[in-house]
């Protein structure tokens, strides 16, 4: 895979033929989820497409002027020109697929892909998801000597690599960055010799049979399987924020905050993690607006407290808002008080949306049973509804979803399945 520079545009992209450029950043836990996959499509589709990757943070100038906003960003070009939308964010491997396929004609798509085998393999316990409660799992099934797989469809880590600082992780004095968290439970569960599957598609999952098909032609068999696979954020649904995710609207700080450095944002949200984030965001920005439905924050006092004094943070409190647009280099916000209804332009360099998690059960088609809010129910022991299914994590119902009770679920679901398969 060649790294270029911008000074290397020209020739290599621009006078290049087709070619999809990766432009990446360092502490990016998507670039790094995308990078196996980048390289692996490169040896499938290399013959036909050049694959390229500019470090973004030296190379800032170029990447403004293609629109890049935040990281990883692809884009793809044919003799000179974009042919497609870009990717960015957390980006699978059928997006790009599907990208690359509409560059070339559809006979040489059929060959390229008929020279893909499909395999089957078999393992006692499957994991969907390497988050706290999928890694603690795979910790205590690898010490019972149970044959695991690990699927995720990121790298490992789940929340806690994305999060800028824990301090309530039992056993640390001093509050740890996320990355470093996450980086070590992961390696923990790595060295124990569970075997991962990382960075994928999971493209289907029959909870019946026990089968999870990763990648379109990888099909992943076991006797049963641990659901652990979070919360994603939730978006809000107004005009111009599908448009505009990735191109100034972001949902992790700890990826883009550092391209805000003396800009102005405006950040939506008021629990725990906007209340958090913004005060990460600030080491960045010159100036933070936070936009929240309510009177008050919602976050724990002591986060409230630090943030609202922070000099670079003003608040508007009963507001929400109800589009965005970019102008030139801006993004509009436009802010409904909710009290007076009046309508508010607010000018910024960039948005970031932290209004709530909804549970990641999209694939189980319906089939499991859950609560009004689709958090799967379990039983003391994990289980779910369907027999040999175990859920742990964020994405079951219940009360408080931290790093400490995910790993609580994933201790007992492991344990319960090493005394029945034992
Ligand atoms: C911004 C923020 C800050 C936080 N700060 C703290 C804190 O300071 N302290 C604390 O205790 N808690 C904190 N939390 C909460 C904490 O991160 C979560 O409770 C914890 O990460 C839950 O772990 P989990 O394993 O259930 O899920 P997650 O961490 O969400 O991991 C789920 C994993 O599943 C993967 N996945 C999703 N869908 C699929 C699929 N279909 N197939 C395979 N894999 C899939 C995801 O890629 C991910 O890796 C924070 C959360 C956020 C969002």
């Amino acid at each position: 895979m060649k790294e270029i520079s911008a000074a290397e545009f020209e020739t290599e992209v621009l006078e290049g033929g087709k070619v999809v450029l990766d432009f990446y950043s360092t502490e990016c836990p998507p670039c790094e989820a995308l990078a196996p996959k980048f390289e692996g499509l490169s040896t499938l589709y290399g013959d036909d497409i050049k694959f390229v990757k500019m470090f973004r943070q030296e190379n800032r100038e170029l990447a403004n002027e293609l629109g890049v906003k935040s990281s990883p960003t692809l884009l793809f070009f044919d003799k000179g020109k974009v042919v497609a939308d870009s990717l960015s964010g957390g980006i699978k491997r059928s997006e790009i697929i599907h990208h690359l396929d509409t560059m070339l004609p559809q006979d040489r798509v059929d060959q390229i892909k008929s020279g893909i085998k499909p395999s089957v393999s078999e393992f006692d316990v499957i994991i969907l998801g390497a988050g706290p409660g999928g890694l603690t799992a795979g910790l205590y099934l690898c010490q019972s000597k149970i044959n695991t797989v690990l699927i995720d469809i990121a790298l490992p880590g789940g929340h806690v690599s994305t999060t800028h600082e824990v301090s309530n992780y039992p056993g640390f004095i001093e509050p740890q960055p996320g990355y470093m968290l996450s980086h070590n439970m992961s390696e923990q569960t790595k060295l124990c010799g569970t075997v991962y599957k990382v960075a994928v598609d999971v493209t289907k999952i029959d909870l019946e049979k026990k089968e999870v098909i990763i990648d379109e032609f990888e099909t992943v068999r076991a006797k049963k399987i641990i659901i652990a696979t979070g919360t994603s954020p939730n978006l809000m649904g107004i005009p111009g924020e599908k448009e505009l995710k990735g191109k100034g609207i972001s949902y992790c700080a700890t990826c883009d905050a550092k391209y805000y450095g003396d800009k102005e944002v405006v950040v939506v949200g008021g629990g725990n993690s906007a209340v958090e984030e913004a005060d990460f965001i600030s080491k960045f920005a010159s100036k933070i607006t936070m936009v929240h439905q309510f009177a008050g924050f919602t976050a724990n006092k002591h986060a409230q407290e630090k943030l609202l004094a922070n000099k670079k943070v003003s608040v508007l409190f009963e507001h929400e808002p109800r589009s965005f647009v970019r102008e030139g280099d801006k993004m509009i916000t436009l802010v409904e008080n909710l009290k007076t209804k009046e309508l508010t332009r607010l000018e910024s360099d960039g948005v970031f949306v932290f209004i709530g998690m909804k549970p990641n059960v999209a694939l189980f088609d319906n089939k499991l049973e859950t609560d009004s809010w689709g958090y799967i129910k379990t039983d003391e022991d994990m289980r779910t509804s369907i027999p040999g299914i175990y859920a742990v994590g964020d994405v079951i119902s219940k009360k408080y979803r931290q790093i400490t009770t995910a790993v609580a679920d994933g201790t007992i679901a492991a344990i319960a399945i090493a005394k029945e398969l034992n």
